[in-house]
């Protein structure tokens, strides 16, 4: 391997970042957003493809990671890290430009988890787990996808909630579900079988009898996010655990378009990646004489990429625009996760036609991109599901079903 392997080192400005946004950021942002490049670029881009190739996760990372002090990014209050929904997306966009399975374990971390918390706890419920999951001492984990219920989470969820005095008893399975395999704190939604709602549950998974988490094996994407297979078996939660604004899906789906939003900034983070990497080899290898760089149809393959970064780039900056307005619907944020997952998809695989073979090889990074895309394609709601959100939305009417 050469050092055709790595990314070019800009120092600042990503040559991704072809129209300058993130001089859209404040000064103090700005400062965070370097110390976590840097993070990004010196510690976890030299060693991921090893934990990737060999689907774990790297522990190794986590002790300066907690240093940076982004936990509980874009929540305020509570000991989080705070700040506007724009800085949050880029600071996702930034740990998926380095390696995307990264930014889905913070997401899932930060966002879903935390998130849920956030949007649907009770006043005590927050200051009880937000500020040691803000410290990243507790990591949480999502559970809403069950084997035989994916895009039909919304009516069709089978895990079960029955109430017992001040204990709720869970029965089902989740699957799917980041970081369960290693995390303290898992939330998770089932069905009441009282009035047929979804609520959500905060689990101390570690120290819960009932609740049991299998590792999924053989991935071809986000290898290096460990996710769960959790079978719920009489697992036995207190009230003071269920989470007291989550009374329906559509509190549910309030977290979630939260994570969707951030699903776009990881798309476009994780296409800035493999663009890189692709025009850093483009400069460096040489066939007929000249690098590869200096061909017109590779000049236009990357004019393509850049294209369709730059288009991410910019509707996700009116997009955090709106969240931070307070504007942001479900269907502006399933827009935006279907286009820019669309364009990422399209991005990386022409990074990986540049690269040739090394395209496939992992060493070259530009196969972890195009491998991971596939993921953040499908899950917070798979394309087609996103652009039925945006058809309701448009039409008035309902095409689920
Ligand atoms: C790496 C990874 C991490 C994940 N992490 C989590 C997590 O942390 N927590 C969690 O709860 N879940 C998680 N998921 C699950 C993810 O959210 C689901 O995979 C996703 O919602 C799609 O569900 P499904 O895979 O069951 O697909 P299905 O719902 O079975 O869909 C299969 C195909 O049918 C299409 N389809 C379905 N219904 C319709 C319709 N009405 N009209 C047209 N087309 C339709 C879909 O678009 C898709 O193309 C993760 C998934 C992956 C791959």
């Amino acid at each position: 391997m050469n050092d055709m392997s790595q990314p070019p080192k800009t120092d600042a400005v990503p040559v991704s970042d072809f129209y300058e946004i993130t001089e859209t950021l404040a000064a103090d942002e700005l400062a965070t957003l370097k110390l976590v490049r840097s993070f990004m670029e010196t510690k976890v881009s030299p060693i991921i493809n090893k934990y990737w190739a060999k689907d774990e996760f790297p522990f190794e990372l986590l002790p300066e990671f907690k240093t940076l002090g982004i936990g509980g990014l874009g929540l305020e209050g509570y000991g989080c890290r705070g700040g506007s929904q724009q800085f949050f997306g880029f600071m996702v966009m930034e740990l998926a430009r380095t390696d995307p399975s990264f930014a889905t374990f913070f997401g899932v971390h930060d966002g879903l988890a935390m998130g849920s918390i956030y949007l649907d706890g009770s006043e005590e419920q927050k200051q009880k787990w937000l500020p040691p999951m803000a410290r990243m001492e507790k990591i949480g984990c999502f559970g809403l996808t069950e084997p035989l219920v994916g895009s039909g989470t919304g009516g069709g969820l089978t895990t079960t909630a029955r109430r017992e005095g001040d204990t709720w008893v869970l029965n089902g399975e989740k699957k799917w579900i980041g970081n369960a395999p290693w995390c303290d704190v898992s939330i998770i939604w089932a069905r009441d079988v009282a009035d047929n709602q979804v609520k959500g549950f905060i689990v101390e998974n570690k120290t819960t009898p009932g609740f049991s988490v299998e590792k999924i094996e053989n991935k071809i994407a986000l290898k290096v996010v460990q996710n769960g297979l959790i079978t719920l078996k009489d697992c036995r939660v207190a009230e003071a655990n269920r989470l007291q604004s989550a009374n329906s899906f559509r509190d549910t789906a309030r977290v979630l378009r939260m994570t969707r939003y951030a699903v776009g900034w990881m798309s476009t983070g994780c296409q800035m990646g493999a663009y890189e990497h692709a025009l850093a080899y483009a400069m460096e290898r040489k066939q007929f004489g000249k690098p590869l760089a200096a061909f017109q149809m590779i000049q236009d393959l990357l004019a393509k990429m850049l294209g369709n970064v730059t288009a991410c780039q910019t509707m996700m900056l009116r997009l955090a625009q709106l969240d931070d307005e307070g504007k942001l619907k479900d269907h502006h944020a399933s827009l935006a996760k279907a286009f820019c997952t669309a364009r990422m998809r399209e991005t990386v695989a022409w990074a990986r036609e540049l690269c040739g073979a090394n395209g496939i090889v992992v060493d070259y990074n530009v196969a972890r991109f195009f491998a991971d895309a596939e993921a953040l394609y499908s899950y917070e709601g798979t394309y087609q599901m996103q652009n039925l959100i945006v058809g309701k939305a448009v039409t008035g009417l309902s095409a689920f079903v």
